[in-house]
């Protein structure tokens, strides 16, 4: 029996024509700047974008914390969504790297307006942190995979411009908002100062994140890179995977949220869950009426071949992904109505 996996994105395997592309890479020494796979995958992304420059880095975990230590130093604050992956899920690497503290905005979806930024910014004095960076998601993670509107973007983006801090997007799965919206890559290239990316989520390449911006700022990430630990060398066995997932695996995201809503459409009929969040794209978070409930779940969904984890102590999160078929639904479905 296919196991089939739903406790993240992030499990997908690379397919022939991915392995292929790997297989045949040119590589160099990145840490040198020759390996031209690298070079190729970086160029193509600033290019999407409409960004001058781009680092090629091991994780979204990575991306975003070299760019939180290149806009700051220590004793600064950054603003961001008290939902944020950078808040709640990278270690505590803005205090661990940066020395930075976290001014946070409650929301209940990770989305937030020029007021709610405003309202955080210190003002110049000696009694307070300097406000240094403001950080968006998108799509928000720990909200469901919500998605910023076109207005919303351009209202933070104003608003950031006019305050003269940098804004920075953790876009760890900006594709799926993309492919549900009505603005571009160029549209965010224009909205935020520095861009992260990963290649290893729903576009389903094994490792690898990107990070963008103007090529002042992307030198000096290339220096915390290497400090970080994070300078590697023929990554372009890497890069070119990265490269095939920028070419190809876009605009099937939507198979992703179609089979998300579908599932939704089940687990809204099940009376032991209490609440489904929304699902915009391919994150589907779920609430049993009862916390016993959650290792039971796993338990039953294990015995079917689908692997889960736990997202709290009353909840659960399916994560869509290309190596979910229209078929695995099927077995997802009728485990969701066998379970009592
Ligand atoms: C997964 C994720 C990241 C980066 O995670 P890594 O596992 O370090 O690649 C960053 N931000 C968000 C919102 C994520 O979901």
């Amino acid at each position: 029996m296919k196991i089939i996996d739903l406790r993240s994105d992030t499990v997908t395997q690379p397919g022939d024509a991915m392995r292929k592309a790997m297989f045949n890479a040119p590589i160099g020494d990145d840490v040198f700047e020759d390996d031209p796979s690298v070079n190729a995958l970086e160029d193509k992304a600033a290019a999407m974008f409409g960004k001058e420059a781009a680092l090629f880095c091991s994780s979204g975990t990575q991306t975003n914390q070299i760019a939180i230590k290149v806009h700051t130093r220590p004793g600064d604050e950054l603003i961001c969504d008290g939902f944020s992956h950078i808040y709640n899920y990278e270690g505590g690497g803005i205090a661990f790297n940066s020395g930075v503290q976290a001014r946070l905005i409650h929301t209940k979806d990770g989305i937030f307006t020029p007021n709610e930024i405003r309202e955080r910014i210190n003002v110049d004095n000696v009694h307070f942190s300097r406000t240094s960076l403001i950080c968006a998601e998108n799509t928000v993670n720990k909200a469901g995979g919500s998605i910023w509107t076109k207005g919303a973007l351009e209202e933070i983006s104003t608003c950031a411009k006019e305050v003269k801090l940098p804004l920075h997007l953790d876009g760890a799965r900006l594709f799926n908002a993309l492919v549900e919206s009505d603005y571009s890559t160029k549209d965010i290239g224009n909205y935020f100062d520095t861009i992260s990316i990963c290649l290893s989520k729903g576009l389903g390449a094994p490792v690898g994140s990107l990070l963008l911006g103007d090529k002042s700022f992307i030198k000096e990430a290339r220096r915390i890179r290497k400090v970080f630990g994070g300078g590697m060398r023929q990554a372009g066995f890497l890069a070119a995977a990265g490269h095939y997932a920028l070419t190809n695996n876009i605009d099937r995201l939507k198979v992703d949220h179609l089979h998300c809503k579908k599932i939704a459409s089940v687990v809204m009929e099940c009376n032991y869950i209490s609440e489904v969040l929304p699902h915009a794209t391919n994150l589907l978070i779920f609430k049993f009426k009862d916390a016993g409930l959650t290792p039971r779940f796993i338990q039953h969904f294990a015995e079917a071949g689908i692997k889960l984890v736990s997202s709290g102590p009353t909840s659960i999160r399916f994560a869509f992904h290309l190596d979910v078929s229209e078929d695995d639904l099927i077995r997802i479905e009728n485990a969701l109505r066998s379970f009592v």
